[in-house]
């Protein structure tokens, strides 16, 4: 079920967001409680909750994301970088539309908590 979350209120323009990228697919926005110097979120326009309910037809979509994270991360001078989707609740997801994470700008430690 896609219930519309706060990042459909953004996509929609009801709330403000910090944007960096914006194209016909997808958008890029700084995130609210950054936990790198650079913090960006992507989501697409499509309301998808999760990678769960995300479906073959979403696939070039799906790419699409990665490619502006790469186009995003080169713009902000990020050398490394990380690139994240969590997906259910024990796995960090608050917000459920799906969300590609783009963190760098300091060391970035494995395995992750
Ligand atoms: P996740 O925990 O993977 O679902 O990530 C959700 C992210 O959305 C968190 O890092 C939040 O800090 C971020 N977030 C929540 N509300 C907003 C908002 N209004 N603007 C920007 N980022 C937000």
């Amino acid at each position: 079920m896609n219930n519309p979350t706060i990042f459909s209120q953004i996509l929609k323009g009801e709330i403000p967001c910090d944007e960096v990228y914006s194209d016909e697919l997808c958008l890029g926005f700084r995130d609210i409680s950054p936990q790198a110097p650079v913090h960006i979120l992507i989501i697409p326009r499509k309301n998808i909750s999760s990678l769960k309910d995300a479906e073959k037809k979403d696939a070039e979509l799906l790419g699409h994301l990665l490619i502006v994270a790469g186009q995003i991360a080169n713009k902000e001078g990020l050398e490394d970088w990380r690139t994240v989707i969590n997906t259910g609740e024990k796995a960090g997801q608050t917000v459920f539309h799906l969300h590609l994470h783009v963190i760098g700008g300091r060391p970035l430690e494995w395995p992750p908590g």
